[in-house]
Parts: C-alpha cells; sequence; structure tokens
C-alpha cells in the first residue's frame, strides 16, 4: 500500500482502523461504502461537491504569508487560511460532501457529535441549505463551554441534545450519536466529524478533506518557486484537518507534524485500543476503560484519534508532538498580535508547536493549517486572561 492511498479491503491502514460496530450497524457502513465508492468516482458528484464549495463554503482558502510572525520567529510561516471557510474552519468541506452523499442516498435527516461546536453548526448549515432534518449530539460540559455555537445551531433549525453520560464532552456526544442512528439508519445519516471511526468513515473523511492539501501544494509552489515547505505542522484532535493537509504532501520530502493538546496526546500517552468502532491508539486505564481528554480547547478533547495517524506514526511518516494549555494562550495571543488574525484554539497548538521550536526550526518554512477562526472562544479566553489583558505587542 502507498501512503496515504485507500486502506485496505477490512478498512485498515496498517494494524489500525477497521469496523467494530454492532450488528445492526454492519449494513449501513457497508451501504455508506458503496455509495462513497460511487459517488467518489463519478465526475458529476465532484462537480457538484467543488461547485458548492466554491460558490457556498468560499474556496479556495488562501495561503497567508505571516511575515511578522516569520521575523519574530525566525523561520518562514505560510498559514493556511481554513478559518476563512463559511461557518469558520475546515469542518464544511466534510460536512458538504456527506450531506450529498446523504441526499444521494435518500436519506433525509442528518446525524452529528459535536465537542466545540463547530462540526455541529457545519452540519446544521448543510441541514439547512439541503432542507433536511438536524439532530447534533453535545457533551453537557461543552454546551456550557460553547454556549454561542449551541444558539447558532439552534439558529440554523438544528436540534441540539445534552449528551448526559460519562465525562459529558466529545467522546460521550459520539456515542449518543451512534446510539440514535442504531434504530434510525432508515432515514439518518450519520455525519461523523472528524477522521475517525469505523470503515469507510476515516478513509472518506480524509478524501473530503483532501481539498486542503492539494489547494496548498498548488499554492505553496507558486510562492515556493515550485519547491515544497520544509514542514507542514497541524492540530490533531480526532485528526481530519491534518490528515487533509498531511494528504496533499505525502510524497513529498516535507516533515509532517500534529500536534496535541498534553491533555489528550493519544499517540505518545495511549495504546491500542477499540473505540468508536476503530482499533487506533487511546487513551486507557489498565483494565481498557477509556480516559478523559482535558484540554483547554473543546475540539481538541478527544481520548484517540483517526487510524490513519497512528499508522502514519508507526511507520515513521509523521511525528506527533504536545503543548501545554499554557503555551497555547501564548500562542493565541501572538498569532493576534502578530498577524490581526484570533485563531481557534485548536489551531493554536500548532502555532505553539512552532514556536516553542523556534531553535531548530530556524530558516526552514513551515506551513500551519490554521483550522478556524477564535470568535467561539472569545469568551472563553475572557474568562482566562481576565477582561482587561494587558494591551501591547510585546509578550
Ligand atoms: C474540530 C476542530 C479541530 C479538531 O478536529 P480535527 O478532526 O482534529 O481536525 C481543529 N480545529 C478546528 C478549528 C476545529 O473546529
Amino acid at each position: 500500500m502507498s501512503i496515504m492511498s485507500e486502506p485496505s479491503a477490512s478498512g485498515r491502514f496498517g494494524s489500525f482502523g477497521g469496523r467494530y460496530v454492532p450488528e445492526t450497524l454492519v449494513p449501513a457502513c457497508e451501504e455508506l461504502e458503496a455509495a462513497f465508492r460511487e459517488a467518489w468516482a463519478e465526475p458529476a458528484f465532484r462537480a457538484e461537491l467543488d461547485g458548492l464549495l466554491r460558490d457556498y463554503a468560499g474556496r479556495p482558502s488562501p495561503v497567508t504569508e505571516a511575515k511578522r510572525l516569520s521575523e519574530q520567529l525566525g523561520c518562514r510561516v505560510l498559514l493556511k487560511r481554513e478559518d476563512l471557510n463559511h461557518t469558520g474552519s475546515h469542518k464544511i468541506n466534510n460536512v458538504l460532501g456527506q450531506a450529498l452523499l446523504a441526499r444521494r442516498m435518500g436519506k433525509t435527516r442528518l446525524l452529528a457529535e459535536t465537542g466545540a461546536g463547530q462540526h455541529g453548526v457545519a452540519t446544521a448549515t448543510a441541514a439547512a441549505l439541503f432542507g433536511m432534518e438536524c439532530v447534533v449530539y453535545m457533551g453537557e460540559v461543552d454546551m456550557d463551554r460553547q454556549s454561542l455555537n449551541v444558539f447558532r445551531m439552534r439558529l440554523l433549525g438544528a436540534e441540539v441534545r445534552p449528551a448526559l453520560s460519562g465525562s459529558r464532552t466529545l467522546k460521550d456526544a459520539v456515542n449518543e450519536a451512534m446510539r440514535d442512528w442504531v434504530g434510525t439508519v432508515e432515514n439518518s445519516h450519520y455525519c461523523l466529524g472528524s477522521a475517525l471511526g469505523p470503515h469507510p468513515y476515516p478513509w472518506m473523511v480524509r478524501e473530503f478533506h483532501r481539498v486542503i492539501g492539494e489547494e496548498s501544494r498548488a499554492q505553496c509552489a507558486l510562492l515556493l518557486d515550485g519547491g515544497t515547505p520544509d514542514v507542514i505542522a497541524a492540530c490533531v484532535g480526532g485528526g481530519s484537518n491534518a490528515i487533509g493537509i498531511f494528504s496533499g504532501f505525502a510524497d513529498t520530502d516535507a516533515e509532517l507534524v500534529g500536534v496535541q493538546p498534553a491533555g489528550g496526546a493519544s499517540i505518545g500517552h495511549g495504546s491500542p485500543g477499540i473505540v468508536h468502532g476503530m482499533v487506533s491508539y487511546l487513551l486507557q486505564d489498565e483494565w481498557g476503560q477509556v480516559e478523559e481528554a482535558l484540554s483547554i480547547s473543546a475540539g481538541l478533547d478527544y481520548p484517540g484519534v483517526g487510524p490513519e495517524h497512528s499508522h502514519l506514526e508507526e511507520i515513521g511518516r509523521a511525528r506527533y508532538e504536545t503543548v501545554t494549555d499554557a503555551e497555547v494562550v501564548d500562542a493565541f495571543l501572538l498569532l493576534s498580535r502578530t498577524e490581526g488574525i484570533i485563531p481557534a484554539l485548536e489551531p493554536a497548538h500548532a502555532i505553539a508547536w512552532m514556536s516553542r521550536e523556534r531553535a531548530s526550526l530556524e530558516g526552514q518554512t513551515v506551513l500551519v493549517c490554521l483550522s478556524g477562526r477564535g470568535d467561539k472562544d472569545v469568551a472563553q479566553m475572557m474568562d482566562v486572561l481576565g477582561a482587561d489583558v494587558s494591551t501591547g505587542r510585546g509578550r
């Protein structure tokens, strides 16, 4: 298998992935796989999706040369601006693809889970656009942390249901969404929000985000005289924005770096286990009970990771690093004050890694996937920093 091609027939990337679901969901996964395979090979489907990405989501997103940040860090920083997409993050790429597919399969109801709310908002948006019913599961704790996004989903006509079990965060919302799907597969499509879950999701979601990598490759070639960046850095929750940008550079010499929160470093601190229908690195205790991920960013509070990342780590094609919440807060301010771009807390992880590693990155070109904008996090940062956050550029 060449790097980042199709998974095996059983949905595996090396020893990771697969399809570990209740019997009732096996036909649904098989139906989805067949529908995706057929649609993805069809130029008319691709053209319709490309049209939506262009005219509705605003693609292509630009690559911005971050001049003042580059000066400060001593490396050349390029930002892939997924924050400029409609609804404010990369999530819309995957959601528009899945919504088109759901409609093609004759489904009238979209189900989703959400952490920080970005995937829920994107799904509610697509459901409104296609006139579909929409139910979003969200951990009760996250509903508190991200009340603005809860209201946005409701404005868009979606029903938001609290996940009340376990840690009441993202993993519990995934459990609830899967439970709903078991009983409603006839008319519902589960619009999963990251490159994880049972086959075909990790592969399908990567393909829908491949556009990030393909655009970046062409845009960087223009900026770098046909060359590629030395390093591609992206934050990793489930791993969808990272796998999307990595896929554009898998066949180059570029170093691929995934940045995880210190409190949710499934690659490094986890071990292979089964969660949400897949085998992957997972934070679990000695009894195999899933442990809680803890990070400042609700969007990265996930105890597992997409199986292809586990595979890329195992074969040494990508490496995975961690940063602390305090480093993330500094990076959030750093990008805001050097470039006038308030990032989401998730991609602030990638900025934080680059800032910490500036000595070893000296003189290199680093492409960062700026997966989303920070509007959703401003209220939370007001609590963290205090309303009278210090002004000025020196920090
Ligand atoms: C959801 C989200 C993430 C985390 O998800 P991945 O699947 O790891 O990409 C990262 N950044 C933003 C802005 C998000 O909304």
